[in-house]
């Protein structure tokens, strides 16, 4: 039996080209297509060895995680992807790159409040509820759009595009739609906002649909499942 070290840098490699294809396959440079490694299944050994196998943005969905793993993996910048509470964003926003996952006008509030006391600037998504299903957190469209003048009101928040997670059913057609529909509201973010806010990236796609998801656009994955296959966790 392989080593899990080995087992994970095969995984990354196999990873690697998959996204090198699908990149070229949309006439895109895999280069505009960062992969964030989301590490919420495993431990900090095998956090590392991902960061070993050249994959070095580490995702957490859960704040917790991310305050008891990020001290202990060297070389890694972390994102928060999952839901943040108003009562954890003290602690987090120092330990983060980039939170996916803003899904209220209050979060987005409080993080600025909290980045102006902790003289931090925080990079934050917006995450839009494309599917529409009741369990997912984010903005309706209409929502987002309500909310877009507010945010020349923010100063310790730099808002740099807008994540989305598809529908759990329907496979890559309904994800393929889900992720139609952040990229058009990307284009209605850039021209309705304050013009200082650039609605750069679009996050969206993991280890089912992140091909789909290339193929429409896509800037960030958020891959987890496929670096830890055959890896007992
Ligand atoms: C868990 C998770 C992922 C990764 O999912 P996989 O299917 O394991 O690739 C991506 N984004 C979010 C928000 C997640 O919670």
């Amino acid at each position: 039996m392989a080593d899990t070290e080995t087992i994970i840098a095969e995984n990354a490699a196999h990873i690697r080209e998959r996204i090198a294809k699908a990149a070229a396959g949309a006439g895109r440079s895999p280069d505009e297509i960062e992969v964030v490694a989301v590490t919420k299944y495993v431990g900090t050994a095998e956090a590392a060895a991902v960061v070993n196998a050249g994959f070095d943005v580490l995702g957490e969905s859960r704040p917790q995680q991310l305050w008891e793993k990020s001290p202990l993996v060297e070389n890694a910048r972390w994102h928060l992807i999952g839901h943040l509470q108003r009562n954890k964003v003290r602690r987090t926003l120092p330990l983060v790159d980039l939170i996916h996952s803003v899904d209220s006008p209050r979060l987005l509030q409080a993080i600025d409040t909290i980045g102006g006391e902790l003289g931090i600037c925080a990079s934050v998504l917006l995450e839009v509820n494309c599917s529409g299903e009741a369990e997912k957190h984010g903005f309706t469209a209409e929502g987002l759009r309500r909310f877009l003048p507010e945010l020349a009101t923010f100063s310790h928040v730099e808002v740099r595009g807008l994540m989305t997670m598809a529908a759990r059913e329907g496979g890559t057609s309904s994800a393929a739609e889900n992720f139609s529909m952040l990229r058009e509201l990307r284009e209605t973010a850039q021209n309705e906002a304050p013009p200082e806010v650039q609605f750069t990236e679009l996050s969206m796609g993991m280890s089912h649909d992140f091909e789909v998801a290339i193929s429409m656009g896509a800037t960030m994955v958020r891959i987890g499942s496929l670096f830890f296959e055959g890896v007992d966790r």
